[in-house]
């Protein structure tokens, strides 16, 4: 029976469970789900320092001449005491003298070299950059789910760590199936048809940080589809497309539950893609998109990045929505729960026309999609709509209402 998209979602949630875990050097781990929390052994900074360039002081000797004989400097380990009546030179990110009560920048001083002028407003503890004001001790810097960015790895840097546990890369292996498909680096007949299916479901893949190959497509027989399915059966995602609608030779699924699998989702309400299956062989996550390119991009942007996330362990691996409004006016046939690809400028959502599930061409346009119900005929111009993202990643870690209406 077809589950809504909503339900095949939580079935996803509810069903997958994230990879085990590997350590890696910090420096490739960008993208990379973090398995654990990290909590900062040391505060940061480790120790008062200056803010700027420029003189150690007392707040009581404002105004004051004072004398400066000494200097501390970045990497310096001072051990000397600063008295009434005297300042001390010290440059930025040096650690503060003791006895020191503010700090005061060079450009905030008059005279010169061994006796300045200090201003008349210095704030107690001023430019003093405090132990532990950005990390404190003991505190979780970065939380298992998290996904690693460049700036993530200056907070593990900072604390001297050099390798993170991360859950480890999924692997996906992907074919499809179909006897009139050829691989696109062979000749083939008027009557035959390159496989796109398999090249896009690859680079897709690896464009979301999974280790993909794809072997050649099956013919439409039981035995070459669980020749096919045996052999990339060390995978941790199998995704396939076609064979899995009411023609004669749709055999997908029955070759993959000959093997074992546990069917999870069978069909989906949605248009294109409703015959999609998600199901479970071992502990290998089995997807098959119908063969149509454009319903099976929809449901691989819906349903595997849903698998993906979920199995990479991230916190934020709920879809995400940007609010937005419609270009021009678009109809619709209505009646189905369906997706509309379509352009997005930055203020406004401009659907694909055409756009039919067999058609390659309105793929590349689309910088995401729209879900809607289906009472929806028309959507207006400036009619406020939901946009899932394709051009680029956005996910949230609860769900949202992804539907426009
Ligand atoms: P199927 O889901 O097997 O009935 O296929 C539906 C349509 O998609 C047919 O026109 C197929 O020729 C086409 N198709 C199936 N697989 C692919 C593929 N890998 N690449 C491009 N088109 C495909
Ligand atoms: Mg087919």
């Amino acid at each position: 029976m077809a589950v809504s998209i909503t339900e095949a979602l939580d079935i996803i949630d509810t069903n997958l469970t994230p990879l085990d875990a590997e350590i890696i050097p910090i420096e490739v781990s960008v993208n990379r789900v973090v398995a654990q929390d990290y909590i900062a052994s040391f505060p940061l900074p480790r120790f008062n320092n200056s803010a700027m360039d420029g003189y150690a002081v007392k707040v009581s000797d404002a105004s004051s001449k004072v004398s400066c004989s000494e200097v501390i400097y970045a990497g310096d380990n001072p051990q000397m005491k600063l008295e009434k009546g005297k300042a001390i030179k010290i440059m930025t990110g040096a650690p503060i003298p003791e006895g020191c009560e503010a700090i005061v920048p060079i450009e905030n001083v008059t005279g010169e070299n061994d006796l300045i002028t200090l201003p008349s407003d210095i704030q107690h503890n001023g430019f003093i950059r405090m132990a532990g004001e950005d990390i404190m001790k003991g505190k979780a810097f970065l939380h298992k789910g998290d996904v690693i960015n460049a700036y993530t790895i200056a907070s593990l840097a900072s604390q001297g760590i050099t390798h993170v546990t991360v859950t480890r890369v999924i692997k996906v292996a992907i074919f499809g199936t179909g006897d009139e498909l050829r691989p696109h680096f062979e000749k083939i007949e008027a009557h035959q048809l390159y496989n796109s299916n398999s090249p896009m479901f690859l680079a897709r893949a690896r464009s979301l940080g999974c280790d993909a190959r794809f072997i050649r497509s099956s013919a439409d027989t039981l035995e070459a589809l669980q020749d096919a399915i045996t052999s990339t059966l060390d995978a941790d995602i199998i995704i396939t497309s076609g064979g899995v609608s009411v023609g004669d030779k749709d055999f997908t699924k029955e070759a993959f539950t000959n093997l074992g699998m546990d069917v999870l989702i069978d069909k989906i309400d949605i248009k294109p893609g409703r015959p999609t299956i998600v199901g479970k062989l071992g502990k290998t996550v089995v997807v098959n998109l119908p063969g149509n390119p454009l319903a099976s991009m929809v449901n691989y942007e819906l349903f595997v990045r849903a698998v993906m996330r979920k199995m990479s362990g991230r916190t934020d691996s709920y879809h995400a929505t940007v609010k937005t409004k419609m270009k021009e006016d678009f109809s619709v046939r209505g009646g189905k729960h369906a997706v509309v690809l379509g352009r997005f400028n930055g203020e406004h959502f401009e659907a694909l026309k055409p756009q039919m599930p067999g058609m390659v061409s309105p793929m590349q346009e689309a910088d995401g999609f729209i879900l809607i119900t289906p009472e929806v005929k028309t959507l207006a111009k400036d009619s406020l709509v939901n946009m899932l993202p394709i051009s680029w990643e956005l996910s949230a870690n609860i769900r949202e209402d992804l539907f426009s209406s």
